[in-house]
């Protein structure tokens, strides 16, 4: 936890950076706040351009709890709590924004095979990384679990608003997605509030909102994945577009020099193992990003690449256990590479 503050920071001080450079240039055109707190578990930080008005913050962070509250597992009045209690038993009657969460969710567990899969909920549990319970399962208990795993026994009823988990013990995680869904409604929030340029940063989902006030792009970090080190390995220049990185430093612990993180292959109950240390999906949906960049973790590196060059307006950053970074053609004259440790590869 203490890494990943460090790794927001940073983040922050490199949009600090970039902000000053400009203010010198364009003196009264660059006003801005930042309000960061921790929520969704993880440090947020939103950046407003052109305002001093600080009582802009309250909506906007409210919004995100009522969020929070709707799609987290862990808050005891939620769509996704009640799911679990009913799972085999009964339909629950769930929000809009559930019923939207899940039906992208399912999108991509198709998409990617089964991949990506929000019923991943009992292992994510039972592995508990990132949690005071984290540990190594026995082979026995990952067997068991795993027969839990299936989105195709979500069973949804959308005229009536309603879903239920086929078997007694399922369960939703929607942490590889909720951020980014999150993140988009939140960028409704500001425009309705009248702001047109804004950073949301949900634990490093960043959304860039608008463009500088100057109408100049925003420059953001990318994350190296040795983060222990602190540090971004490049910057992208972007406007109006969401950049979500999935990388296998983000939660993880180690036992016996093995590293166990937080993206688990539904197929073999182990952490996802593959060329991949780290994907940066760069387009204008959160939502997506947030899905696509858990997804093309999980694919590795040649059917990842494959996949992003199959869909439109999506451009990724991949890097990989050696070092190399691969980008999609988009991206190319967008991205620097700021860390002489890695290459780019041709
Ligand atoms: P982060 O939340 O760290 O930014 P991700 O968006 O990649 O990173 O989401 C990782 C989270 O998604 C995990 O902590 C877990 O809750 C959940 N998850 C892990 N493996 C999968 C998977 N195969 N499919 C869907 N969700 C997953
Ligand atoms: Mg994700």
């Amino acid at each position: 936890m203490k890494k990943r503050l460090i790794l927001i920071i940073i983040v922050f001080m490199l949009i600090n950076i970039t902000s000053c450079n400009n203010k010198q240039q364009h003196n009264n055109t660059n006003t801005k706040i930042s309000k960061s707190d921790f929520m969704l578990n993880t440090y947020i930080i939103i950046t407003l351009f052109d305002t001093e008005d600080e009582t802009l913050f309250e909506p906007i962070f409210n919004n995100i709890k009522e969020l929070e509250n709707i799609l987290s597992v862990h808050v005891a009045t939620s769509d996704l709590y009640k799911l679990r209690e009913n799972a085999g038993k009964k339909y629950t009657k769930v929000s809009d924004e559930t019923m939207e969460v899940m039906k992208k969710s399912i999108k991509y567990s198709e998409f990617s095979e089964g991949l990506f899969d929000v019923t991943l909920g009992p292992l994510i549990e039972l592995w508990g990384i990132g949690t005071t319970k984290e540990k190594v399962p026995k082979q026995e208990e990952i067997k068991e679990t795993l027969l839990l795993i299936d989105y195709k026994k979500i069973n949804i009823n959308e005229e009536k608003k309603e879903i239920m988990l086929e078997k007694e013990g399922m369960f939703i995680d929607f942490g590889a997605i909720a951020k980014g869904y999150i993140a988009d409604k939140t960028a409704e929030k500001i425009k309705e509030l009248g702001i047109k340029s804004a950073i949301i940063n949900l634990g490093g989902n960043v959304l860039l909102l608008g463009s500088r006030p100057d109408n100049s792009d925003f420059k953001i970090g990318i994350q190296d994945p040795k983060e222990a080190r602190g540090g971004y390995l490049g910057t992208v220049k972007a406007s109006d577009l969401s950049i979500v990185t999935s990388g296998d430093y983000e939660r993880y612990f180690e036992k016996d020099g093995q590293r166990y993180h937080h993206i688990i292959n539904p197929f073999t109950g182990f952490p996802s193992d593959n060329n991949l240390k780290s994907v940066s999906i760069i387009t204008s949906s959160s939502f997506d990003s947030d899905a696509l960049s858990t997804t093309i973790l999980l694919l590795g590196l040649e059917k990842g690449l494959t996949k992003v060059n199959s869909l439109e307006n999506v451009e990724a950053i991949f890097v990989t256990k050696d070092n190399k970074i691969y980008l999609t053609e988009g991206i190319r004259d967008k991205f620097e590479l700021t860390n002489k440790e890695y290459k780019i590869a041709d």
